[in-house]
């Protein structure tokens, strides 16, 4: 047994499926874990001593590879000033600037220490905010484990096929009115007939919890402005695209201003730290400004606030367009490679984040993402982590290039592929 196999083995005693996250069991894929012992760049080594490359990056977080030399030097020099105040410090007002500075939509900033907490606190004060309760949410679109938004949700909820969510009161979904991702249509008639009720559209701008699947023209236009004729507020969850699909994240890629902002992921350099954000006149509503209650006994965390800080402040010098610019070439490579051997695949790329769906048909939307070969994904984990290329456990996922990913490491990824047999 390797050392992944016999830690796993008494982790699932003391762990429920012995992982602190569902999608990290790598049950979907049928495979079992790898624990890691350190992760470098855009590597990671398992405790068995095995270096893969790694297009997982924690999910996300980590587009400047793992353990980049200016966010762990700031990171430790952090942690000898001590590592939780319970009152403010610089770094969160220097933070707090850099992601108003950099966010089109956002004009105030509240920091919280998970994705989940920003969609959370972001949907309250919608609620808050317009005194309604309903919110749209897309199928396929995962915005975090918080009640409201586990109605046909992406990430894991849709890698295990869980269909309901056991634990959740029906009084806490029924305000949830779920409608297709990328059909606008749909969202115009949802508005016709409850516009009134409706306190909130949350989107994934691009969606990369049921795999990549980009915005169609005209959608985030249209949802603006829905949201705008109907007093309603108009949610951007960014905590994967903000930073990624631009410094600015989607919004600024896409020329659209939402109310409200969350992020996640990479504001944090890998440290937990989750925030939302956006116009003044709402956000100024939280308490204690408002009477929106939330709050956090370590948000704002010296240490996550550090890392937060050189994150940006390296992306802020990074070249987003050549990165972007290899991870194109690398999904030609791969789109001729799969023809070659017949495979029908649709890659979906946004920025350097993609999706290989094992289907002839594009994929728009959650139906069409499932409708995908998950049988073949599972196959293709398998192979590709075989040949050292880790990638996620899930076909519901995107794969993530990081800055620190160098040629020889894209050209590692196509070489691994060529083996692949179907
Ligand atoms: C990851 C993710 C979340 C949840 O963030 P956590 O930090 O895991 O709680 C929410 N929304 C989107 C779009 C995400 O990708």
């Amino acid at each position: 047994m390797s050392r992944s196999q016999l830690l796993f083995e008494e982790a699932k005693r003391l762990i429920p499926g012995g992982v602190n996250s569902p999608v990290r069991a790598c049950a979907a894929v049928g495979a079992d874990p790898l624990f890691i012992k350190s992760a470098a760049g855009g590597t990671i080594t398992s405790v068995d001593g095995v270096t893969y490359i790694d297009f997982v990056q924690s999910w996300g977080p980590m587009l400047l590879g793992h353990a980049h030399p200016e966010v762990s030097k700031v990171i430790t020099d952090a942690v000898g000033r001590g590592t939780s105040f319970g009152a403010p410090c610089e770094d969160e007002v220097r933070l707090a600037r850099m992601v108003v500075d950099a966010v089109p939509g956002v004009d105030m900033v509240r920091m919280v220490n998970s994705g989940t907490e920003a969609t959370m606190s972001a949907l309250r004060l919608a609620r808050g905010c317009t005194g309604r309760n309903k919110v749209v949410k897309f199928e396929g679109c995962y915005h975090g484990h918080g009640d409201p938004f586990l109605a046909s949700a992406g990430s894991g909820v849709a890698t295990l096929s869980i269909p309901g969510t056991p634990g959740v009161p029906p009084a806490v979904v029924q305000d949830t009115l779920l409608r297709p991702y990328n059909d606008l249509a749909a969202v115009a008639a949802l508005f016709e007939a409850q516009g009134g009720d409706i306190a909130a559209v949350i989107v994934e701008p691009a969606a990369g919890n049921m795999g990549l699947v980009p915005p169609r023209a005209g959608f985030l236009e249209g949802l603006r402005a829905l949201c705008r004729e109907h007093g309603s507020l108009l949610i951007f969850d960014e905590v994967i695209t903000g930073f990624r699909a631009s410094y600015g994240g989607a919004q600024a890629r896409y020329g659209v201003d939402p109310d409200l902002t969350t992020l996640g992921k990479i504001i944090g350099g890998g440290l937990p730290v989750g925030a939302y954000g956006g116009k003044a006149e709402y956000m100024r509503r939280i308490a204690p400004l408002g009477n929106v209650y939330q709050a956090g006994t370590l948000s704002g965390n010296p240490l996550a606030m550090a890392a937060g800080i050189a994150t940006l402040s390296v992306l802020q010098d990074s070249d987003y367009a050549g990165l972007e610019a290899r991870v194109e070439l690398l999904c030609q490579s791969l789109t001729g490679l799969f023809a070659s051997k017949r495979i029908p695949v649709r890659i979906n790329r946004l920025a350097s984040m993609f999706t290989i769906f094992f289907t002839g048909e594009d994929v728009v939307d959650y139906a069409g993402a499932k409708r995908a070969d998950a049988g073949r994904y599972a196959r293709w984990f398998g192979h590709m982590r075989e040949h050292g290329i880790f990638l996620a456990p899930s076909a519901f996922e995107a794969a993530m290039a990081s800055f620190a990913h160098t040629e020889r490491d894209f050209q590692a990824f196509i070489d691994a592929a060529e083996s692949f047999g179907g």
